[in-house]
């Protein structure tokens, strides 16, 4: 039996596990995390959040098996009597747009539809009447996804991959991987903190947004960083009836929470730096989040912050997209990083896709070869327009 060794257990690396030990015998699957709480894993920490509304083809087929994973998700990943549930909720996303963006919404919305996601363009008097809370000034176009775009529990998505994967037989191993042994362009173990060396057949990296380190034990260099974001958490005392998840023109976006609502902002680029702590920038809600969707929402004026966390994104630098598979450097390390704020609706895309390059040397179900290092080392980017 093959040995597969996958280096981090978050949604990512949980996925694949999932996969690769869906048919028994084929794999011997041993996924190391060393933190089975999760604390600092960007899957624990997400927005877990699904979209149709990409730019690129590739994003738009992976979120299609998404959804597709998530509503059955219940009966697919059921453990003996137990069903997990994510509590997935479809709403949509509305992305406003500037009369200088309104060109780019249309140029998706054309993509979009070849590929037949549900998804209206609105004029702002369309909009207002659909969303009698939202205001409409500076927006030019608006894109409103129908249907297979919501939100989700990404902690039950992870714990239910993870609970799945074991009881097919992987094993999670509490470790700290620190290491590769390697010969003739391979890599024929592991070495854990403890000393101890666990050999393999192949490896995984699936260690989000610390996947370069991993990488850089086979000298090779992986453009992914741990970039940090804030989520506030904040309630209103009106309601906004039929409340996607909102995009504005500014790049703010929120969305329903339960009775409250969740958001968040990008920092400004020169304040977006590599491995900053994982603490919740309480200071950037009054100072650009609330200003900017007082002005969107005349309702949050009254709104009052119940909260915040800071989580990773793992950013891929070189084109804000994922990186899966195989680097010509090493025939036996698959990578499975830089989902760059997209990587829970991945999950299930990116855990079959590298199943299947392990399993048959090539993918299946979905052509993910977009996404391939091939891309990064001929600098070739693969541009998403659509990044939150
Ligand atoms: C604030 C925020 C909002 C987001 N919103 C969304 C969203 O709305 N929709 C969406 O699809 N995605 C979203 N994302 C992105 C998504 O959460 C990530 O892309 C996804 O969770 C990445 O999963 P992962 O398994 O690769 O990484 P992680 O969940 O971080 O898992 C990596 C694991 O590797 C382990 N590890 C690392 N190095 C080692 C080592 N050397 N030895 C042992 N273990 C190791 C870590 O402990 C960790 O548990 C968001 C992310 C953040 C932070």
């Amino acid at each position: 039996m093959q040995r597969v060794l996958i280096i981090g257990g978050g949604a990512i690396g949980s996925a694949i596990a999932y996969f690769l030990t869906r048919r028994p015998g084929s794999f011997a699957v041993t996924v190391i995390e060393r933190d089975p709480g999760y604390r600092q894993a960007s899957s624990a920490l997400s927005a877990s959040s699904i979209r149709q509304q990409f730019s690129t083809a590739v994003n738009i087929r992976m979120s299609q098996y998404g959804i597709a994973f998530l509503r059955d998700l219940g009966a697919t990943l059921r453990v003996g009597g137990t069903a997990p549930d994510v509590g997935l909720t479809e709403p949509g996303y509305l992305f406003l747009a500037t009369a200088t963006g309104a060109a780019v919404l249309r140029e998706n919305h054309v993509l979009q539809r070849a590929h037949g996601v549900d998804v209206a363009l609105l004029a702002p008097d369309a909009l207002q009447a659909r969303l009698p809370w939202i205001a409409v000034e500076g927006v030019a176009l608006a894109s409103l996804g129908l249907s297979g775009e919501g939100w989700f529990d990404g902690y039950n998505l992870l714990q239910a991959l993870r609970g799945k994967a074991l009881a097919q037989g992987a094993r999670y191993v509490q470790a700290q991987a620190g290491g590769f042994a390697r010969a003739g362009g391979r890599i024929t173990a592991i070495q854990v903190e403890t000393g101890e060396s666990l050999p393999c057949d192949a490896v995984v990296n699936a260690a989000g947004p610390w996947a370069a380190a991993v990488a850089a034990w086979a000298d090779i260099d992986l453009p992914v960083r741990a970039r940090r974001r804030t989520v506030f958490s904040f309630s209103c005392p009106r309601t906004l009836p039929a409340c996607p998840l909102v995009v504005d023109t500014t790049g703010a976006w929120f969305r329903p929470e339960g009775r409250q609502f969740i958001g968040g902002m990008a920092p400004p680029a020169e304040e977006d730096l590599d491995d900053l702590p994982l603490v919740a920038q309480y200071d950037a809600f009054e100072a650009s989040f609330w200003p900017a969707l007082a002005l969107r929402i005349p309702a949050f004026e009254a709104l009052r912050m119940t909260g915040a966390w800071a989580g990773y994104y793992e950013m891929n630098l070189f084109d804000h997209n994922a990186i899966i598979g195989l680097h010509p450097d090493c025939a036996n390390l698959y990578f499975a990083n830089g989902f760059s704020g997209h990587g829970l609706q991945q999950c299930p895309a990116a855990g079959r896709g590298i199943a299947e390059l392990i399993e048959f040397g090539e993918f299946r179900s979905l052509d993910l070869s977009a996404l391939s290092f091939q891309r990064v080392l001929e600098d070739r980017p693969l541009v998403e327009k659509n990044v939150i």
